[in-house]
C-alpha cells in the first residue's frame, strides 16, 4: 500500500493555494467523520487556507455528513438552505458550500442539483483533492462556476489528523483501517465507505508515538469494524494491541467498534491481560432473535453472542458492554422483538443505542417489505428504552458507595457545577469544581466516592 501522506506532497503544493481563504467544517455523524475532519482541517491548513470559526466567518463551508438514517441525510439538506439563509439574513455574500462524507459518496452529482444545491461534493477517499477543489472555485466568478464532484473508493486513501488539533475528550482517535467487507443487509456503510483497507501497523504505531510525543496519554483506535483488523495475514487486533500497548507513555487504548462475529476468544484474552487496553466493549447485537440476524446477515447466532459475553466477562476484569439495537426491522414478530429484550436482560449493558429501522435505499433489506408499521416501531422502541432504564437503575444503584478512579476530561454538561471524568471501563462520573480550582486539570487521574446517579452519569461526593 502507498504511503498516503507522502504522496499528498506530490498532489498538493503546500503552502499558498489556500491564500488565507476561510474554511469552516461542521461535521455529523459517528467518530469516523469527527477524524475525517480533523484531517481535512490538517490538509487544509497545510495549503494555507485558514479555519473560521463560524459559518459567518467562513468563505467556505464544508458539511461533514452521515448517511446512516434517512433523517440525518434530510437535515443536512435543510441545513444547506440554512445556512444559505442565515448568510444572507446577515447581509453576508453568498458562500461556497461542499458536502463531504457519506452523504457525498452515496449521491454525488444530485447534490448539485435542486433548490440547496451545494458547489462541491467530496467523498470519504478524495479529501486530498479538496485544496485544489476550493482554489479552483473560489477563483472562479461565482456566476460562471462549474460544479465539483469527486468520489469513489481508493485503497491508498488514510488520512492522518495533525496532532495540534486532534484531542476529543482527552482521547485521540486514530483510525486504523476504513471501510467494511460485511453486508449487513440494512447497512450503507460498505457502500459509502467502501470495502475494509488498513492503515499498516506500522503507519498507526508512527502517528500514535507522534501524539505521544505531543502529550497524549490516551487513543481511541476507530474503525467501522476494528475487531477484524488485519495486515497481510501477518496482525490481526489482538496482535495490534499488543504493539499499541508497548508504546512507552501512552496510558490507555480503547476501541470502536468491534463486529461480536470478530470478537474471538484469543482477541479478549489479549483485552484481559494488556493493562492500558480499557475493560469496554461496544458490540453491537441489533436484534436477540436468530431469524432476524439471519435476515440482517448478522453472521452470529443470539446463543454465540451470549457466549462472547460470558466470556469476556471471565478474562476482562470489570468489563462493561454497550450495545446497539434496531426494532421492526422487517418480519420482526412480537416474538423476535421479545427475544431482543431477552437479550438486554441477560447482558445488563451499560448502555444501548436503540434505533427503529428506517429503510435505506440501495441496501439488500430495501428489497423486504418495510412491514412494521410507524406506531408499532415507536411502541418497540419505547418498551426496549424503558427496560434499558429499568435495568440500569437496578446495576448503577449496586454501584453507590465504591470508590472509582477516572480521567478527568472535559467541563460537565452543565456548566458550572462539576467536571466530567472517565473510568477505564467507560463509565462517567462528574467531580465538583473545587477539585478543579485546586489544581487538578483535564488528563489527571483523580478518584471518588460514587453516592449515586442521574441517567449514566454517576455522582460522588465525600
Ligand atoms: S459490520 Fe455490518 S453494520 Fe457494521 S459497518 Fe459493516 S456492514 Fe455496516
Amino acid at each position: 500500500m502507498a504511503d498516503f501522506q507522502s504522496e499528498l506532497k506530490a498532489l498538493a503544493k503546500p503552502g499558498d493555494r489556500g491564500d488565507g481563504c476561510r474554511v469552516f467544517i461542521e461535521t455529523y455523524g459517528c467518530q469516523m467523520n469527527v477524524y475525517d475532519s480533523q484531517a481535512i482541517g490538517g490538509l487544509l491548513n497545510k495549503d494555507g487556507f485558514d479555519t473560521a470559526a463560524d459559518i459567518f466567518e467562513a468563505d467556505v463551508v464544508l458539511l461533514n455528513t452521515c448517511s446512516v438514517r434517512e433523517l440525518a441525510e434530510h437535515k443536512i439538506i435543510s441545513r444547506v438552505g440554512e445556512i444559505r439563509r442565515q448568510r444572507r439574513n446577515a447581509h453576508l455574500p453568498s458562500v461556497t458550500v461542499g458536502i463531504c462524507g457519506c452523504m457525498a459518496e452515496r449521491l454525488g452529482d444530485e447534490l448539485q442539483k435542486g433548490n440547496n444545491r451545494v458547489d462541491l461534493v467530496v467523498g470519504v477517499d478524495n479529501y486530498d483533492k479538496l485544496p485544489g477543489m476550493i482554489s479552483e472555485l473560489m477563483a472562479t466568478q461565482t456566476a460562471t462556476r462549474r460544479k465539483r464532484t469527486a468520489t469513489g473508493h481508493r485503497t491508498d486513501a488514510h488520512y492522518v489528523a495533525p496532532p495540534v488539533i486532534y484531542p476529543v475528550n482527552n482521547s485521540h482517535l486514530v483510525t486504523i483501517h476504513k471501510g467494511c467487507d460485511y453486508k449487513c443487509t440494512y447497512c450503507i456503510v460498505p457502500y459509502t465507505r467502501g470495502p475494509q483497507t488498513e492503515k499498516s501497523p506500522q503507519a498507526i504505531l508512527e502517528e500514535i508515538r507522534t501524539l505521544v510525543e505531543t502529550g497524549a496519554t490516551e487513543v481511541t483506535l476507530l474503525g467501522q469494524n476494528v475487531t477484524a483488523y488485519h495486515w497481510q495475514k501477518e496482525m490481526d487486533f489482538a496482535a495490534l494491541l499488543e504493539s499499541v500497548s508497548g508504546i512507552e507513555g501512552l496510558q490507555r487504548i480503547r476501541f470502536l467498534t468491534g463486529h461480536p462475529r470478530d470478537m474471538h476468544q484469543h482477541t479478549m484474552d489479549a483485552i484481559g491481560a494488556l493493562d492500558k487496553v480499557c475493560p469496554w466493549l461496544h458490540l453491537p447485537i441489533q436484534s436477540g432473535s436468530n431469524a432476524i440476524l439471519k435476515r440482517m446477515k448478522r453472521l452470529y447466532k443470539k446463543e454465540e453472542y451470549l457466549e462472547m459475553v460470558d466470556y469476556a466477562r471471565q478474562v476482562v476484569p470489570d468489563v462493561t458492554f454497550s450495545t446497539d439495537i434496531i426494532v421492526g426491522f422487517p418480519g420482526e414478530t412480537e416474538e423476535d422483538f421479545q427475544a431482543t429484550l431477552e437479550v438486554l436482560r441477560r447482558v445488563k449493558y451499560d448502555q444501548i443505542f436503540s434505533f427503529k429501522y428506517s429503510e435505506r435505499p440501495g441496501v439488500p433489506a430495501a428489497k423486504l417489505a418495510d412491514d412494521i408499521g410507524t406506531n408499532e416501531k415507536k411502541r418497540r422502541l419505547a418498551e426496549v428504552m424503558a427496560l434499558q432504564e429499568k435495568i440500569w437503575n437496578v446495576e448503577a444503584a449496586r454501584e453507590v458507595g465504591k470508590t472509582w478512579t477516572g480521567i478527568v476530561e472535559a467541563p460537565a454538561r452543565h456548566p458550572g457545577d462539576s467536571w466530567r471524568v472517565r473510568t477505564p471501563n467507560n463509565r462517567k462520573f462528574v467531580v465538583a469544581d473545587n477539585l478543579i480550582d485546586q489544581g487538578l486539570k483535564i488528563g489527571d487521574e483523580v478518584s471518588a466516592r460514587i453516592t449515586g446517579f442521574a441517567n449514566t452519569t454517576f455522582l460522588t461526593g465525600e
